[in-house]
């Protein structure tokens, strides 16, 4: 389940974020960023290619060690380059904690198999309930989370039954075959909590419409904001609605959860899960408001006759897509008929062929 897929219009506006760091860490390599917080880049088998992570300097019951903040899909190729890491750069120090920002493949991927390689050292998982929970049901492919449950839903909201039939081929367990297996305990974290790590304090802060309960930890005293998929500099973040929430009105979450970030400081550093680490947080939430309006108003407007989000998609994405991302696609196609829905601008009906069409009211 990669996380976005939309590439945002590049807007004269976003010229006011600033890149401080010019240079990327190669794949499977770290950077130090702030003091005791280092950088590494994974890979992923999408088009978006790359997964950030951070390794912060901690110190758990008196042990020198790391906690790791998100840990890239479980294949062979992050996992070889943890492997390198683990034997070169981390200063003899385990990871004794794995925290993730939320259960996507590329975030809780590696999980269990780190809290296994340091289970001496008593490593563990720090997540929230909802990611957590939502991690598990998936890695274990639960009836109404499957594909099948998918493909229902994508034919009842109009993608061809070719495309169907392609998603009911090609992605059977598709979540577990990137997350190998979720560890059987966690540490709960809830919005408000704090972590401390390294002996600086980090608190969470939790956001809706991208996954179930997503943390973003931002730490004042180095004004940092680990954003995971929740502030993007470069693509937007994907929100979609899925079987399981088939009524979910996700982009409203979302739009509530950026606007809480204008709550930092206008400068603080923003370390997102895909692209570079920038400033201009109030900046990109503006930009993301903007984009999400413009969509909303094309959507509104192709309703004057009957839109099933299959029929929004040519709209929001002006390129060809494959399977993958025609299941991305169409859940946000979704997510903005559902907002319009709720604003009471369009209404959805159910025609003869079971295909749930919406118009404007
Ligand atoms: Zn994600």
């Amino acid at each position: 389940m990669a996380a976005v897929l939309q590439k945002s219009p590049v807007r004269p506006e976003e010229l006011r974020l600033t890149y401080p760091y010019p240079a990327i860490p190669e794949m499977g390599e770290v950077f130090d960023i702030l003091p005791g917080v280092k950088w590494l880049r994974m890979p992923l088998p999408f088009a978006l290619d790359h997964i950030n992570l951070w390794l912060i300097e901690d110190e758990i019951d008196a042990v020198p060690c790391f906690t790791a903040i998100d840990c890239g899909v479980g294949l062979k190729p992050t996992r070889d380059a943890w492997e390198r890491l683990f034997a070169a750069r981390l200063d003899g120090r385990p990871i004794k904690r794995v925290v993730i920002t939320h259960a996507h493949p590329d975030h809780i991927g590696n999980a269990d198999w780190i809290c296994e390689r340091f289970a001496e050292h008593g490593c563990g998982l720090t997540a929230t309930a909802g990611e957590y929970f939502w991690g598990r049901i998936l890695q274990h492919g639960m009836t109404g989370f499957d594909n099948d449950a998918q493909v229902e839903h994508f034919r009842r909201h109009g993608l061809s039954s070719a495309m169907c039939d392609e998603i009911d081929r090609g992605r059977k367990g598709y979540f577990s075959s990137l997350v190998p297996s979720v560890p059987k305990r966690f540490f709960r974290m809830r919005a408000g909590d704090t972590l401390s790590i390294g002996g600086r304090t980090w608190s969470v802060r939790v956001g809706y419409g991208h996954s179930a309960e997503h943390a973003s930890l931002y730490c004042a005293d180095l004004n940092a904001v680990i954003s995971g998929d929740m502030l993007l500099p470069r693509i937007t973040t994907n929100v979609g609605v899925w079987p399981n929430e088939p009524l979910a009105n996700p982009l409203k979450w979302f739009l509530d959860a950026i606007a809480a970030y204008k709550d930092l400081p206008e400068d603080v550093l923003v370390l997102p899960s895909h692209g570079r680490l920038f400033r201009g947080a109030h900046e990109r939430v503006a930009q993301l408001q903007g984009h999400h309006a413009e969509r909303l108003a094309e959507t509104l407007a192709a309703c004057v006759k009957p839109c099933s989000a299959a029929d929004i998609i040519p709209l929001m994405f002006h390129r060809p897509l494959d399977a993958h991302q025609s299941t991305f696609a169409i859940g946000e196609a979704l997510a903005h008929l559902h907002f319009l829905r709720d604003q009471g601008k369009v209404v959805p009906a159910t025609g003869a062929d079971g295909i749930v069409r919406f118009l404007k009211a």
